[in-house]
């Protein structure tokens, strides 16, 4: 599959089908915590992806019977508002079928009209903010000169005035960075107006671009839930495992992991596979040097680098 990865557990979504709409890596950002690697294109410029080809792979999966669903997630390797084809996707996907669609967005574009209008037809958006501080947002996410907070926060608020669905708005606490009282007081002030569903907090959980991403412990959390009041909750962390898979493909657990690096637990969950089995198989391949295992948090994290 080149756009579509999963099933995957999603510590928000359940059992999510995740849809790559922007090559790797489009994206008006580069923070610090990326998971996907830094950002090889800093834009704004919204640009027609693949949306066809897109289209195409998601219909002869849905068609194919796939797998249950508790979600059709739009993200990927950027930021999906970048792809022009949105609306057209999410069209497409709700002629298919009825699985709920969620779009994963840094919110970046959503000043712009267009592409709020394009989004309208999700059932879910997942925006985020990071910081009501100018410079810690810019120390954070790394934007583009030309862009501001005071723009995404406008963006924002349009957003939650215009759109009928859910939105849950993801904070990523990082220490010594956005965990202040000066910092989180802040927040919880500009997020009071723009009336989120529900405030998600997450952390630095799996390793980023920078060492400087690092996570609060699960206590720190729950005291930032309680600092957000009702209406806020850490993310939990232990995804609904999927169904059992017996064969699964050297081919398959690479490409999983040149998505984003996993544990050994995380592999064994998405494919549904004892985990000693899914441990033998990963030092395997990093003996091959078809992947990489690297130590984050005191725990063995394993990916694909973008040469292999
Ligand atoms: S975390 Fe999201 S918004 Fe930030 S650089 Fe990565 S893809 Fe872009």
């Amino acid at each position: 599959m080149t756009y579509l990865f999963g099933p995957v557990p999603s510590r928000r979504l359940g059992r999510s089908l995740g849809v790559d709409l922007i090559p790797r890596k489009a994206c008006p950002y580069d923070c610090i915590y990326c998971e996907v690697g830094p950002t090889t294109r800093k834009t704004l410029t919204r640009l027609d992806y693949q949306a066809g080809a897109i289209i195409a792979e998601l219909t002869a999966y849905l068609k194919s019977g796939g797998q249950e669903l508790d979600f059709i997630t739009l993200a990927g390797s950027g930021e999906p508002t970048l792809n022009l084809g949105l609306a057209r996707i999410i069209q497409a996907i709700k002629e298919l079928t009825d699985t709920p669609v969620a779009v994963l967005t840094n919110g970046a574009l959503l000043h712009l009209a267009e592409v709020r209008r394009d989004l309208a037809g999700a059932d879910v958006i997942l925006p985020s903010l990071d910081a009501a501080i100018e410079e810690t947002w810019r120390a954070i996410n790394r934007p583009l000169p030309e862009q501001s907070l005071a723009q995404l926060l406008e963006g924002l608020a349009a957003l939650r005035r215009e759109y009928r669905g859910r939105i849950w708005l993801e904070v990523m606490v990082l220490k010594g960075l956005n965990d202040t009282e000066q910092e989180l007081s802040a927040l919880k002030r500009v997020i009071r107006p723009l009336a989120p569903d529900q405030v998600q907090l997450n952390t630095a959980v799996r390793p980023g671009v920078k060492k400087s991403a690092q996570p609060l412990d699960p206590g720190e959390m729950q005291a930032v839930a309680a600092f957000f009041g009702a209406g806020a909750a850490v993310i939990a962390s232990s995804p609904r495992p999927a169904n059992a898979e017996t064969a699964v493909s050297d081919a398959r657990f690479i490409a999983m992991l040149a998505r984003r690096p996993m544990t050994a637990t995380d592999v064994a969950q998405v494919l549904g596979l004892p985990l000693d089995l899914v441990q033998r198989r990963l030092e395997r391949l990093c003996e091959a040097g078809l992947i990489d295992r690297s130590l984050y948090q005191e725990q063995a994290f394993y990916r694909r680098q973008n040469n292999k």
